[in-house]
């Protein structure tokens, strides 16, 4: 058989190009190293994150939510939609907040008070609490039971192959080879996250590319119940949406000196809680080449004890420690490049691939078919 496009890799950015290509009417393939996609997207957060997104990048998140809702509504996939509650525990993280929703009033977000962030959310820390940003848009999903789902769903709804257990080693279009047989297509999108050392490593090597190892926990169920996904001052620090908010400054200087271990291990202090109660805990962010394969006790203590302060009545027994790794470009927000003729290169999704990647391949499809 031969198809239009051939995809290589499983992951959330694979996908999101094979649903759009399918639904154009193409015969799509998708090609998997392994048995079931094992890379950065199933080890994330499972956050639709839009607090986190820059404002130019407003529509790629509408492009993506869509199609995570036909998703959900299609296959009944577990998700919420809970929002996100950013805490302020200090007077210029509160600051931060009305700057925020000053600059961004078109939101669906508001400030709560001290007063009403205990009354909604009893279970946070009161000791110095100052307030919270509430916003509606954020959706949580559980990634290791979401994205076999999306294959499933892109098997039965768009008729998409998916050959797992089989790696792409190189290309002669319409040829493709894998460690087993070889494809025939007449196009080829390669998505492999971190695995960009074999497909092209030219191209990668222009971008600066590098990869980010982070630090994730997660812990038994749990008896509270937290409805929106939390997170703290080291996440105004950590997304970019909060950059433009002059008080940030003023946060990151203080944190270097209160704690400087955040800053130096890039901690981004965020809880996002699944359908088995289970509190999904992280982040950290180490750049390297080269990924270490060890997990630093410090990192997970660091983690822990954050999410102690801010949930000090919350049973935290820690289930699975695990890292996840994704590439990241230094001079480019992503990577869509055409080495040659009938071949895209879709990489460096960085942290926001659970939430942009629908909304991009939309337009990466369009331009390349
Ligand atoms: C800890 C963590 C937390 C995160 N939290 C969030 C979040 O809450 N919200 C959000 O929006 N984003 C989040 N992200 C970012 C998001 O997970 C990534 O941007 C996204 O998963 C990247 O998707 P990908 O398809 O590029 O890579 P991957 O998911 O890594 O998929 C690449 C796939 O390609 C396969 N592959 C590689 N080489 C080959 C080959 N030669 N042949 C065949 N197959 C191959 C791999 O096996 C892999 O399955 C987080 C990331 C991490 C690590």
């Amino acid at each position: 058989m031969k198809y239009d496009i051939c995809i290589v890799g499983a992951g959330i950015v694979g996908m999101a190009h094979a649903y759009w290509a399918a639904k154009k009417g193409l015969k799509v393939i998708v090609v998997e190293k392994n048995h079931t996609c094992q890379g950065a997207s199933v080890r994330n957060f499972g956050l639709f994150w839009e607090i986190g997104q820059e404002e130019k990048y407003k529509g790629l998140v509408a492009d993506s939510k869509k199609i995570w809702t036909e998703f959900f509504e299609d296959t009944k996939t577990w998700n919420k939609n809970g929002g996100s509650l950013g805490l302020a525990y200090n007077d210029d993280e509160m600051e931060l907040i009305n700057e925020y929703s000053k600059l961004y009033t078109n939101k669906n977000h508001h400030i709560l008070n001290h007063k009403d962030v205990l009354k909604k959310y009893p279970y946070v820390n009161s000791k110095n609490l100052k307030g919270a940003l509430y916003s509606e848009n954020e959706i949580t999903l559980y990634s290791r039971e979401s994205i076999p789902a999306i294959a499933e769903w892109l098997t039965k709804k768009y008729k998409v192959d998916f050959l797992f257990d089989t790696t792409v080693i190189s290309e002669k279009l319409p040829t493709i080879y894998t460690n087993k047989s070889s494809i025939k297509a007449a196009k080829l999108i390669i998505s492999t996250g971190a695995d960009f050392e074999l497909l092209f490593p030219e191209v990668y090597k222009n971008a600066k590319i590098t990869k980010c190892k982070l630090q994730m926990l997660k812990t038994e169920a749990s008896n509270t119940v937290i409805t929106p996904a939390l997170y703290t001052a080291t996440s105004f620090i950590h997304y970019a949406s909060f950059s433009k908010c002059k008080t940030l400054e003023v946060i990151r200087t203080r944190i270097k000196k209160e704690q400087p271990q955040y800053l130096y291990y890039g901690i981004n202090l965020l809880v996002a809680q699944n359908n088995y109660n289970e509190l999904l805990i992280g982040d950290s962010h180490e750049y390297d080449e080269s990924v270490n394969p060890f997990n630093k006790e410090e990192i997970d203590h660091l983690i822990i004890s954050g999410l102690k302060r801010i949930l000090p009545t919350t049973d935290i027994n820690i289930k699975e420690r695990w890292h996840g790794v994704y590439a990241k470009s230094s001079n480019k927000k992503f990577i869509i490049e055409d080495p040659k003729k009938n071949v895209l290169i879709v990489n460096a999704m960085a942290g926001a691939g659970m939430t942009l990647s629908f909304g991009l391949a939309k337009k990466a499809i369009s331009s390349f078919i």
